[in-house]
């Protein structure tokens, strides 16, 4: 899915000022965790769900950050941190690439 719902850059940005912990039903489908692989979105690996009841946003791997951008362009594996501006695999986008920004609206 190259250009993710409104519902999917909510949740990030829910999530940016919760530390990372949203209630799991406040999840969109596409994103829980368990979902069978046909209907999940491109971002769902970044979910973990330790319980029932929440979802848990997978943390910059670089500087442990949770503010973290939806993207619509195809090259940015998973979103983008909005501490360090890099990527899932590293890669650093600067300011320029704020206007492929989703901002669920
Ligand atoms: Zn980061």
């Amino acid at each position: 899915m190259l250009n993710p719902s409104p519902a999917v850059a909510a949740t990030y940005t829910a999530a940016a000022t919760s530390r990372g912990v949203l209630p799991r039903a406040e999840l969109p489908a596409v994103l829980r965790p368990g979902v069978r692989a046909g209907g999940r979105h491109r971002l769902a690996g970044e979910w973990t769900s330790p319980n029932d009841t929440v979802a848990v946003l997978r943390a910059c791997r670089l500087c442990g950050g949770i503010r973290r951008a939806v993207m619509r362009l195809r090259e940015v594996p998973g979103s983008l941190c909005l501490d360090c501006r890099t990527d899932r695999a590293g890669v650093p986008w600067d300011a320029s690439y704020d206007r492929f920004r989703d901002s669920g609206g």
